[in-house]
């Protein structure tokens, strides 16, 4: 069920049932868009019409702010938990390793992505990590990562660029890119490199 807080539209879920839709996505024909908004999202989605209907366009849209949370109790309208989006990934993770599934990590400063992986790897041992590329790029370099991002056919393509570039970025290539399930994760590369 969504949850609207101030005109954006956030699913009511638990963590175990956000890693049951993750992974069954990775087995669908179709191709599905994760997004996980905090407060803030919600703030800039106010002032962006163009983010907040394309938040609204999301095929799960989890609360990853507690305020989140809070906001939707106080307007009477109760998300049951908080589903942090890095913690979401740590046990999407956890049940994909040792599988055939795979990752790609794009996004973040140089380098950043790249440790990200190697702990994730360490972490989750088994972990499908096929591919790598930094946050930082121009149009020329847009297009090579979309072309490498197309040969290498990831299940999972993590984008973290921040928001609202992630998810502008995700709505406008995901019919050209050769993935199963695209999800925004902000900061989480640079957590996950430690
Ligand atoms: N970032 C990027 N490319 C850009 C702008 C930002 O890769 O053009 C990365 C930045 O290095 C950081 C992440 O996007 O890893 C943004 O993190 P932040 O915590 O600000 O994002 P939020 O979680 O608030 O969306």
């Amino acid at each position: 069920m969504k949850v609207d807080i101030l005109g954006v539209k956030i699913d009511d879920l638990n963590m175990d049932k956000a890693v049951k839709k993750v992974v069954q996505y990775t087995m669908s024909e179709k191709k599905y868009k994760i997004y996980t908004p905090n407060p803030e999202f919600v703030m800039t989605a106010n002032e962006d019409e163009e983010f907040k209907s394309i938040l609204n366009k999301g095929d799960l849209v989890i609360p990853d702010g507690i305020g989140i949370v809070i906001a939707s109790k106080i307007m009477k309208k109760s998300i049951t938990e908080r589903v942090a989006g890095y913690d979401l990934l740590q046990n999407v993770f956890n049940e994909i390793k040792g599988t055939d599934k795979t990752v790609y990590f794009f996004g973040a400063a140089k380098g950043v992505a790249s440790q990200a992986a190697e702990r994730m790897k360490e972490v989750h041992e088994g972990l499908n990590i096929i591919g790598i590329h930094d946050g930082y790029f121009d149009e020329q370099e847009e297009k090579t990562i979309i072309e490498t991002i197309n040969s290498l056919k990831p299940d999972i393509l993590l984008v973290g660029l921040g928001a609202p570039k992630q998810e502008k970025w995700i709505n406008q290539n995901i019919d050209n890119l050769n993935i199963k399930v695209a999800i925004g994760v902000g900061g989480s590369f640079d957590g996950m490199a430690g």
